[in-house]
This record gives C-alpha cells, sequence and structure tokens, in this order.
C-alpha cells in the first residue's frame, strides 16, 4: 500500500475498475475505494450487451462514443486475456431488437428513421428487417415476429467475468484495491486530494469519482455535478439449452454457458431486494412468443438491479474547474462503454484533462445546474 496515490478512484464498479485499470496500464500509482460486498451494484446485476442500435437519439455524440467504444472492444478483450488469462467471450456479430405484430414494427422503423436522420451521429447501420430475412438468421423464431431492427456493431459478453478480469489485472498492475472504504468527505489541500474513509484517510494528486448513483452526492463536494434518475431492472435466467440464438437480442441472450437470459425491464421502485413477478411472467411471455420452445425451459434464477442512470440517460464525463484535478463519470452502459473507459477515460485523466472533441458533449453543464428529464430513448 502507497502512502499517497497519482489518482484515486472511488467505486469499484465496472466504471471504476475498467478506469483504474486503464490508469495501470499507464503505470500509475491508483487506489480504488469501494463499499462492502452488500452495496448496490448495477456491475454485478447487468444483462451484459455490447450494444450500439438505437443509442444516441436527442444527442448524436452518443452514437459515435458508443461506436467508438463497440470498436474497440476486441482490443479490450484481447488485453485482458493476455494479461488475465480470463476470457470475456465476446461476441459481436449484431443484434437484433424484435417486433411482435404490425405496429410494432412501425414503430421500430420510425425509431430507426428519426435515428438515421440526425446530423452529426456516426453510421451505425442499424436496418430494419422484415421477418422473412430474420428468419435466415434466428430459425426458430415464432409466427408472431414481424420483423426487426439489426444492427451489425451489436454483441454481448461475459460482463461478470469481465469485471473480474479488470479486477485480477488491477492486482497484476499493483493497484491498491481498498474494500469496506466508503468515501464520506473530498477535501483538498494544496495540490493533495484527501479522502475521508471509516480506515483513514487516502491522499492522491486527483481523483475519479466513479460511484455510481452515489456519484450525485460526492460530485458537489469538489464543484462537480451528477444529477442521477436510478431505475430499477429485472432479469430472469433459463436453465441451459442446446446453442440456438446466433445474435443476442436486446431483451433475449445465450450464454457462453448455454443458459438464456431474459430482460430487462425498467421500473421506478428501487428496491433491489424484491422481484415483482408480474414482471417477470410479462418478460418471460414475450420471450416466448418471440421463441415458441423457451417455453419449455424451467427458469433457475431472477434478480432485480438498480441502473446507473444520469437525469438524461446519457453519459457524464467531467472535470472541476474549482477543483483542478477531479473528474467525475457515471453512465447506464458500462458494459458496452467499458473499451472507452479503460482506454479514452483513463488516458484522458492521466494527462490532466479531458479531451472536448471525445467528451465535450457530456459534460454535466448541459444540465444547466438541474437535472433535465430522461429522454434518451433506452
Ligand atoms: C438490469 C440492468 C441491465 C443492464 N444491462 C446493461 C447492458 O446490457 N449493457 C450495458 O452496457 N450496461 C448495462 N447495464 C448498465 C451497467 O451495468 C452499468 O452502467 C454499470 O454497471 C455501471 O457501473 P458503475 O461502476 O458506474 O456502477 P456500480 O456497479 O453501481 O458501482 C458503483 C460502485 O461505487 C461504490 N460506491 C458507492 N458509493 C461509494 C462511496 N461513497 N465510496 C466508495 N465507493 C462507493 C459502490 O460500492 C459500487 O461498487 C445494466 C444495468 C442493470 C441494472
Amino acid at each position: 500500500m502507497h502512502r499517497e496515490y497519482d489518482v484515486a478512484v472511488v467505486g469499484g464498479g465496472l466504471l471504476g475498475s475498467a478506469i483504474a485499470w486503464g490508469l495501470g496500464r499507464l503505470g500509475k500509482r491508483v487506489a480504488v475505494l469501494d463499499e462492502g460486498d452488500i452495496a448496490k451494484r448495477a456491475s454485478r446485476a447487468n444483462f451484459a450487451l455490447v450494444w450500439v442500435q438505437s443509442k444516441g437519439l436527442g444527442m448524436p455524440a452518443y452514437t459515435v462514443w458508443t461506436v467508438r467504444a463497440s470498436q474497440a472492444w476486441p482490443s479490450l478483450a484481447a488485453e485482458l486475456k493476455d494479461q488475465t488469462g480470463l476470457d470475456v467471450c465476446l461476441q459481436q456479430n449484431g443484434g437484433f431488437h424484435l417486433t411482435l405484430g404490425e405496429d410494432e414494427y412501425e414503430q421500430r422503423t420510425q425509431l430507426v428513421t428519426r435515428m438515421h436522420n440526425q446530423a452529426g451521429a456516426a453510421d451505425y447501420k442499424m436496418e430494419m428487417l422484415p421477418a422473412s430475412e430474420v428468419k435466415k438468421m434466428l430459425p426458430l423464431i415464432g409466427p408472431e415476429v414481424s420483423g426487426g431492427s439489426f444492427c451489425p456493431f451489436d454483441g454481448h459478453v461475459n460482463s461478470l467475468r469481465t469485471f473480474r478480469a479488470f479486477h485480477t489485472g488491477l492486482k497484476a498492475f499493483g493497484i491498491d484495491y481498498f474494500p469496506e472504504r466508503p468515501v464520506s468527505a473530498i477535501t483538498k489541500s494544496g495540490s493533495e486530494f484527501r479522502l475521508t474513509t471509516p480506515q483513514g484517510e487516502i491522499r492522491a494528486h486527483k481523483i475519479v469519482l466513479a460511484a455510481g448513483n452515489a456519484n450525485q452526492t460526492l460530485a458537489p463536494m469538489v464543484g462537480l455535478l451528477a444529477p442521477m434518475g436510478p431505475t430499477r431492472g429485472q432479469i430472469v435466467v433459463t436453465e441451459r439449452t442446446m446453442p440456438f440464438l446466433p445474435h443476442p437480442l436486446t431483451t433475449i441472450r445465450q450464454t457462453d454457458e448455454g443458459t438464456v437470459m431474459i430482460g430487462d425491464s425498467k421500473e421506478d421502485e428501487l428496491d433491489e431486494r424484491a422481484l415483482k413477478h408480474s414482471i417477470s411472467a410479462v418478460m418471460a411471455d414475450r420471450a416466448q412468443r418471440l421463441f415458441p420452445h423457451l417455453a419449455r425451459l424451467n427458469v433457475v434464477r431472477s434478480w432485480a438491479g438498480i441502473r446507473v442512470m444520469p437525469k438524461d440517460g446519457f453519459p457524464i464525463y467531467d472535470q472541476s474547474e474549482t477543483h483542478p484535478g477531479a473528474f467525475v463519470a457515471c453512465c447506464h452502459s458500462g458494459v458496452t462503454l467499458a473499451s472507452n473507459h479503460a482506454f479514452e477515460v483513463a488516458r484522458m485523466v492521466a494527462s490532466g484533462a479531458l479531451e472536448p472533441e471525445l467528451v465535450g458533449a457530456f459534460s454535466a453543464r448541459r444540465f444547466g445546474g438541474e437535472g433535465a428529464a430522461n429522454n434518451s430513448g433506452y
């Protein structure tokens, strides 16, 4: 353990660990301060998609950022495997959002058109396919499927293994990971930040606030803003079955181990310990209308998780004007954006400044001091 660090990262979820890993890769002395085992962590509850289609309606810069992340994911997976021996099982051969009935097909077509009409978005090649075309790629779809949208950049990963690979990598880089160290106060003395934890103070020249929804409370301590509007998501997992789904869907994917994950709802309720069977029932019903053979599978697990969700649905990356060296990072889609956090955000933090051409659109200054309603369409 060092007495003083180049960077202290607050939060050891997917964002904090990806950024810390990226900093370790650049030779920085880093401490990661985290809460205990029972902390709420979106990083242990997510659906594991590396997803591009439909991201960025209302903010074209988010499409650009997401496409960049998708393109950098193979390098991240390869580096993690080289360093830790852990295969994160990245599959990136395109993904679907399937529709049931003509109304849903029409609504999805309109969304694709609105996305395509946005000036300044990256070309993410999302297209509508009729059921006959979908059936060639997903032969087991049911008769109610009217078609769907397809994007070749979409994919998925084993996100728990990714999380483990980052933490294994942190150790290999000599990064100090401190669980049970919730940060309750941050002050700055000269060029040094001091972070108060129950086990004493940690000092660092820079800090990155990556504490998920708790950034809302921590950011104002260093002159930053992170208005959040968390939502809850529920996921159902079936027993293992034969490989049947060569492409992930927004709400169904087959894991590398053969189980089928069905999700994910969006609820205002913020208790992650209670499952609502009425919600699981709707998700399961829809899944078996998309793929009728799923009706024969047993459900083996189900959970709820709280999404890290900036108020308008888009990421927040910012640096403090009043406390130079303090950064904040939070977003939904921390799986998708992990490669950007490990490579780009870590590089920018190490250099001491966020690059406006890459992340300027994501400054919390867009909220004008207040939170905005969620309009991301995610
Ligand atoms: C149901 C569901 C489905 C999802 N599906 C996808 C998907 O398919 N694809 C995708 O890309 N993303 C998905 N996500 C989103 C993704 O999981 C999150 O964006 C990501 O996990 C956020 O990581 P994080 O590190 O910011 O947050 P978290 O995992 O919540 O971690 C925050 C960490 O900060 C710590 N912390 C909090 N306060 C303090 C403090 N004061 N001091 C120290 N530490 C503190 C906590 O203990 C925690 O470890 C999904 C999320 C959910 C819930």
